[in-house]
């Protein structure tokens, strides 16, 4: 225990928690801002009308406790960060090696989604391309596999391409989404294959409502000894399904819904959904949605209750509830560190005041835990280290104990990362791979 201090607000605090203004210490202002200090991520409030004297005088401030700066910081309306935050940088700590590899039979093909393969710790990985080819391709032995050959009127290639595997590696998801926003008819389409005999096993859609201002949701998740799906089925509608045989198992009629089963009251707090995730202990559906305002939502729920005990779980179910509000913002990359814990990017209540950040949450309490000033919005992958991309084409790693940059690989910015052969890849175009693997 370090010296006792008796701050402004006269609590007893083993330290100065902040300083804020007069103004919001005597309640005098509401609104306020988040000026740092230039010490890693501390910052003291200020009301808008000390922010104009900031330049000019020494403002009026008060020492207060981490209650009181807590009460302040969270009742109050945060307007916007001043300043910037800093974060400690130790180089050298850890060291890359990388391989250059060329397809040749990639070299006149266009690549428009690929992803990692994850069941053996090889180099595979799994490539859609222009003409509609699904491919496995190998990049330790340089060797490519067409796995089928999807059609136009399945996957229209003028969309937005994505791909998803599933962890097994049994399965694979192709999405199209509309480009368009026409009077809010734009569609999202997808198929899904068999991976190991090549079929066609589904087909899915997800209407065509305002689908252009989220990501396909979608995600696999393993129940026991099978691969099930969870897909979008309309604008405002979750389903799992089983993707061997497309057949939905949380059929539900929305007409004859009780009344606690209802969208729209407290606890939904989504009603779009967005990009899915499921997390490493297969418990959590983390769904990156919003909600009219417009409000990006970050909301997640118990998938085995969905599964088992009540199968309005994803509609209005207990276990569903909000993590993340932001105004005007949704879609930015999240990850779990492990069955318990969420990080999602950017620090901020409103698209006009998020910075680069790694925030942490608890995804049991659903309470935040800490953050971290640095990271950029990019490439935002966890194992043991978190790693990210930027918009000047380097890669940083960071330890979430610390929040130090422990890596920043200038010129290297890959596109995904494999996690069982842990290679990072960047692909350069004509049919030209580098692989990027950490040494520990
Ligand atoms: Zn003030
Ligand atoms: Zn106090």
């Amino acid at each position: 225990m370090g010296i006792m201090y008796r701050s402004d607000c006269q609590h007893i605090e083993s330290q100065h928690a902040g300083e804020v203004c007069v103004h919001l210490f005597d309640g005098k202002a509401e609104e306020f801002y988040r000026c740092f200090t230039g010490e890693n991520k501390q910052y003291n409030l200020i009301c808008p009308k000390c922010k104009t004297y900031l330049e000019k005088f020494q403002l009026s401030m008060k020492k207060v406790c981490l209650d009181c700066f807590d009460k302040i910081d969270s009742n109050g309306d945060f307007f916007n960060f001043i300043g910037e935050p800093s974060y400690d940088y130790s180089p050298d700590l850890y060291h890359f090696n990388y391989q250059e590899i060329t397809v040749p039979a990639l070299q006149h093909q266009y690549i428009m989604a690929m992803q990692p393969l994850l069941y053996t710790s090889g180099s595979q990985w799994i490539i859609f391309d222009g003409l509609g080819n699904l491919q496995l391709l190998d990049l330790s032995c340089n060797t490519i596999v067409l796995i089928n050959q999807v059609s136009n009127d399945l996957i229209d290639k003028a969309g937005d391409i994505h791909i998803i595997v599933s962890n097994e590696s049994d399965y694979v998801a192709i999405i199209s989404r509309s480009r368009l926003m026409k009077d809010t008819k734009d569609w999202n389409k997808g198929v899904v294959l068999d991976l190991i005999s090549g079929e066609i096993t589904m087909l899915l859609s997800r209407g065509d409502y305002h689908t252009a201002v989220s990501e396909f949701p979608i995600a696999f998740f393993r129940d026991e000894e099978r691969t099930l799906i969870i897909h979008a089925t309309n604008w405002n509608r979750l389903d799992i399904s089983d993707p061997a045989t497309g057949i939905v198992i949380s059929e539900r009629e929305f007409n004859t819904r009780p009344t606690e089963a209802w969208r729209f009251n407290q606890n939904t707090m989504t009603e779009f959904s967005g990009r899915l995730s499921v997390s490493p202990n297969q418990q959590w559906l983390i769904d990156d949605g919003w909600q009219w305002g417009p409000v990006g939502c970050l909301s997640l729920f118990s998938i085995s209750r969905w599964l088992n005990d009540n199968v309005w779980e994803a509609d209005n179910g207990p276990s569903k509830s909000k993590l993340v509000m932001k105004n005007y913002f949704w879609g930015a990359p999240s990850c779990c560190l492990d069955g318990d814990t969420l990080c999602v990017w950017g620090q901020g209540t409103d698209e006009k005041n998020i910075i680069p950040a790694a925030v942490l949450f608890d995804i049991n309490t659903r309470e935040q835990i800490d953050w971290f000033p640095g990271p950029s919005r990019g490439l935002f992958v966890y194992d043991q280290l978190l790693y990210t991309t930027d918009e000047n084409d380097n890669l940083s790693a960071w330890d979430l104990s610390n929040g130090n940059r422990v890596v920043l690989e200038k010129g290297f910015s890959p596109q995904l990362y494999h996690a069982t052969s842990r290679q990072f890849l960047s692909y350069q175009g004509k049919g030209v791979f580098t692989l990027g693997q950490i040494e520990f």
